[in-house]
């Protein structure tokens, strides 16, 4: 789950991570009223759940109220495109006011979890407010890490090794050494998955401070965090992939015209990959799970059609915990009950795949059989 920036610095300042003072405004009102409080000036910024806003005109410099209520007034309703919104952009709803802030130098500070260390890295760079993959991609010797150890944490040697690498000034280094194991503490009590301060800064004033932050968590551990769950903002979510969670269905939108329906995870992966070695796109990730009643199923075609995009179905599945002939049923259940009209191609594959083949073929539907995953994406890709 992600959140906003303002709800990060707020969940971060928890932890003792120095951040700029500031507020949320979801009118222009509230913005002045926030401005007024920060001595009539500040930064105007766009919240939606994407980076990118500065270069794409979502963060204003403010120097007055007159200006604050200008950038306000600009932003608020505004569709911002970044290169990580997709071409249809984010509608801005919310901004944060922020305090004008002198910066001396922008840093990079990210944690991630290295899934083949199995260890929580921390990673610091000089080359703040820039993208960090073109960074890692260009400049991979600008990017320093550091692995923790989860039985004892982020070591003080370790946080001041990133601070020296990246050159904060001497005398702020303990000032970044408490930034960074705050938010160490931070991503290992809230369960995130990520957290990204880009850029972090070192002020006029001499203080070390957090200018953005990207707080990402783990979904499996958010029943655990309440508060945290309190901060989900379902409008900056993609409606097909809230619908498809309430059926415990795990639904990725992506952008190509290819409705997959699959069991499992890693077949899902693999249907994917298939479907683009012939040449076509998926227009989603949809693994519909072991235990798949009628119904799941159902409600799975729904949202896959829900989407213009699509037009075609194929469907993988293979019949182990659940069997082909249940499958089956659902598949012509749905067709029928939605009225299909799109060309849909089934692979059923395990137990009782001759009776789910003979339900298929029985239905009077218009559907093409198939008989292996590389039949299937073949024979789904000429038709779309
Ligand atoms: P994004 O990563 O989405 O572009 P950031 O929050 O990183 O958004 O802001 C982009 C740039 O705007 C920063 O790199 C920084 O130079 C500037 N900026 C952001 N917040 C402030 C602030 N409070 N005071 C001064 N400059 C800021
Ligand atoms: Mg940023």
């Amino acid at each position: 789950m992600n959140i906003h920036e303002y709800q990060a610095k707020s969940v971060l300042a928890e932890y003792g991570v120095a951040v700029p003072q500031g507020k949320v405004a979801f009118s222009v009102e509230e913005a002045l009223e926030v401005a007024k409080g920060l001595g009539g000036q500040g930064v105007v910024k766009a919240q939606i759940h994407a980076g990118g806003r500065g270069k794409a005109g979502g963060v204003k410099l403010a120097k007055s109220l007159g200006e604050v209520e200008t950038h306000a007034r600009e932003l608020l309703g505004k569709t911002l495109v970044t290169h990580q919104t997709g071409p249809q952009g984010k509608v801005v709803k919310r901004l944060l006011i922020e305090q004008l802030t002198n910066i001396q130098k922008e840093y990079y500070i990210g944690l991630v979890l290295d899934r083949a260390l199995g260890r929580v890295v921390m990673m610091a760079s000089a080359e703040g407010g820039m993208e960090i993959e073109e960074v890692a991609a260009k400049t991979p010797e600008k990017i320093f890490r550091e692995i923790i150890d989860p039985a004892v944490g982020l070591l003080p040697f370790q946080a001041r090794k990133l601070a020296f690498s990246i050159q904060i000034p001497d005398k702020l280094v303990n000032k970044a050494v408490k930034f960074m194991t705050g938010l160490y503490t931070c991503f290992v009590a809230k369960d995130c998955s990520i957290a990204e301060i880009n850029p972090l800064v070192v002020t006029g004033d001499g203080d070390v401070m957090a200018l953005d932050a990207k707080l990402n968590f783990d979904d499996n551990a958010l029943y655990r965090h309440p508060d945290i769950q309190e901060l989900r903002d379902l409008e900056e979510e993609d409606p097909k992939e809230i619908e498809a969670s309430k059926y415990d269905l795990s639904y990725i939108a992506l952008d190509g015209n290819i409705g997959c329906m699959v069991n499992g995870a890693g077949l899902a992966m693999a249907t994917m990959d298939t479907i683009k070695y012939y040449g076509g796109a998926p227009a989603n990730f949809l693994d519909v799970g072991g235990g798949a009643s009628e119904e799941k199923v159902t409600e799975a075609f729904k949202i896959i059609l829900s989407d213009e995009k699509v037009q075609g179905i194929l469907v993988n599945i293979f019949g182990g915990i659940m069997k082909c002939d249940v499958i089956a049923n659902g598949v012509v259940a749905a067709a029928r009950q939605i009225g299909l009209n799109k060309p849909l191609v089934v692979r059923l594959e395990g137990t009782n795949v001759d009776l789910g083949k003979e339900i298929l073929g029985a239905s009077g539907l218009n559907i093409v059989a198939a008989d292996s995953l590389a039949d299937a994406a073949q024979k789904m890709v000429a038709m779309v």
